[in-house]
């Protein structure tokens, strides 16, 4: 039988049991697939973000060089 531990969810913190292998190669970060989902669009807003910043940097630039 394979060894099983709680974890905290990446997203929402909420405990649950992932098997110990998995947790090994990084996987069974979250506690659903959709917390997942949630975390990765997160991260995609915050890039997002982040190159809408420098666009406007660019854009000032332009306007006073
Ligand atoms: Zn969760």
């Amino acid at each position: 039988m394979m060894k099983k531990e709680d974890f905290n969810c990446k997203h929402c913190n909420n405990t649950f049991k992932a098997r110990v292998v998995d947790r090994n190669r990084g996987w069974a970060q979250f506690c659903s697939k959709s917390c997942k989902a949630f975390h990765q669009a997160k991260i995609r807003r915050t890039l997002e973000a982040l190159i809408m910043e420098e666009t406007v940097d660019i854009l000032e630039e332009s306007v006073y060089y």
